[in-house]
């Protein structure tokens, strides 16, 4: 069975969710695994904020707004009478429900609950809309099956165990719709795989199931070489290797969610990105397999910050390295890039949460400086050191821009660089302009 991923933009009205239909209705079974409607998960934040604000006015106002968009969905979406009443009611429901959070005290919990309503909205809609034309569909609720464990982490083993006892419970359906993103956590609350998380969840599923394949349709032809929201002209690449896809999806190339290639790649399940506008398109192939000797493509992560501990004592210092890393193990902080010299170290983090304990710390080791505001520029693509001339090309393409760091041998799929946020524009531009497009 393959599962079918449609994101925000693909059911973000009921003329995409007519497309959607078309797509998924071939004869096959499959599990199709939906977002929010588009612009839902970001109003829902909205709403959340003005709970903790104790706003009721304003959150009451968002919340009719929204409300009132779902209701004229409602009327595009279904031809009958009954349909439309049922969804209505349905639909009221879920918003009744966010409205209860305007009466009390606002916790992050509730939050997570307030954030779920909105794949649970899409899905129930999208369910009744397959009832209503005749198709054999039924719902599988993530909240029985998707569950992360203490450490915030998926299981796995659970996910499996209860997906697969769902799916044995009602054999006989062709369509089998759940969410993506909600999930519970290891205490069973409500919780959820980030934003963008649904990609994630599609790649659980799929492994899961053990399923033939791994679609992820959303708005745009596959990866393209270089991100289209800050480059013109970048084209789609058509095979990538898991290592490439999870590198770009790590380092910023928001077509995928940054973990979701990992159960995939351990599963060796294929994963095509297609374009729900443009069905017949052929999209991009993550498998094992790659086109060897070429630079793929190019992708940017914000919001990066870079530290940098210069000591006289590393000289001849073993343990030097071990101390630094162990007091970002100590405050959960992961580590990005690290480059290093005789003297000192250089590293990044995305996640600034511990920067103040973790600079008093490290002040014990040398002398430390901080750069806000950087950003990861990560070239993937097959470059094995044997071949010769990317590392150059690639530096040649950033002669004009400054380059705080520069990591490269980690992996044989990627060079990573840190330059200012300002200059993030201007380095994608050159890297397509020389790297591709020459
Ligand atoms: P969905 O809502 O379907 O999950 P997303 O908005 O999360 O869709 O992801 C699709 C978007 O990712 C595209 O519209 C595009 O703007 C952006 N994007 C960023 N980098 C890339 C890239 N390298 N290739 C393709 N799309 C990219
Ligand atoms: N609806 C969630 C979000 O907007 C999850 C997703 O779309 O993948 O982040
Ligand atoms: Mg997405």
């Amino acid at each position: 069975m393959k599962v079918l991923k449609f994101g925000g933009t693909s059911v973000g009205s009921a003329q995409r969710m007519n497309e959607v239909a078309d797509i998924i209705l071939d004869g096959e079974k499959k599990i199709v695994v939906l977002s929010a409607m588009s612009g839902t998960t970001n109003t829902l934040v909205e709403i959340s904020d003005y709970l903790y604000k104790k706003n009721s006015v304003g959150a009451n106002e968002v919340i009719n707004n929204l409300e009132r968009k779902y209701f004229n969905t409602i009327e595009e979406l279904y031809s009958t009478q009954a349909y439309k009443d049922e969804a209505k009611k349905i639909i009221k429901a879920n918003f009744d429900y966010i409205r209860s959070f305007t009466k009390d005290l606002f916790t992050l919990f509730e939050e997570k609950v307030v954030l779920a309503q909105g794949e649970l909205m899409s899905t129930a809609m999208f369910n009744l809309f397959l009832l209503e034309k005749g198709v054999k569909s039924a719902l599988i609720p993530a909240l029985e099956y998707a569950r992360t464990d203490k450490n915030g982490e998926p299981d796995p083993v659970y996910i499996r165990e209860k997906i697969t006892a769902l799916l044995e419970q009602d054999p006989d359906q062709d369509i089998y719709i759940t969410q993506g993103y909600i999930c519970r956590n290891a205490y069973g609350e409500i919780d959820n795989l980030q934003r963008g998380g649904s990609d994630y969840s599609a790649s659980l599923i799929g492994a899961a199931i053990d399923a033939a394949e791994i679609q992820i349709w959303t708005d745009i032809d596959g990866m393209h070489n270089n991100d289209p929201r800050f480059v013109e002209g970048t084209t789609p690449v058509r095979q990538l290797h898991f290592e490439e896809a999870a590198e770009l999806a790590y380092f910023g190339a928001k077509i995928l969610h940054p973990t979701c290639i990992t159960p995939a790649k351990l599963s060796n399940i294929p994963v095509r990105l297609l374009n729900t506008m443009e069905p017949s398109a052929p999209g991009t192939l993550i498998s094992n397999e790659t086109e060897m000797k070429k630079i793929k493509a190019v992708a940017a992560k914000d919001g990066i910050t870079s530290i940098k501990i210069k000591s006289g004592r590393m000289l001849m210092a073993y343990g030097f390295m071990r101390k630094v890393f162990e007091i970002f193990e100590s405050y959960q902080t992961p580590v990005d890039m690290v480059t290093t010299s005789e003297v000192g170290v250089s590293l990044t983090i995305d996640n600034k949460r511990h920067l103040p304990e973790i600079l008093d710390e490290l002040k014990k080791f040398g002398t430390v400086t901080v750069d806000e505001d950087m950003v990861i520029i990560c070239v993937v693509g097959d470059l094995d050191w044997q071949n010769l001339g990317f590392e150059a090309s690639v530096i040649d393409a950033l002669k004009n821009i400054p380059v705080r760091m520069i990591s490269y041998g980690g992996s044989n799929y990627n060079i990573s660089l840190l330059v200012k946020a300002k200059d993030k524009k201007m380095a994608l531009q050159a890297l397509s302009d020389n790297v591709f497009n020459n």
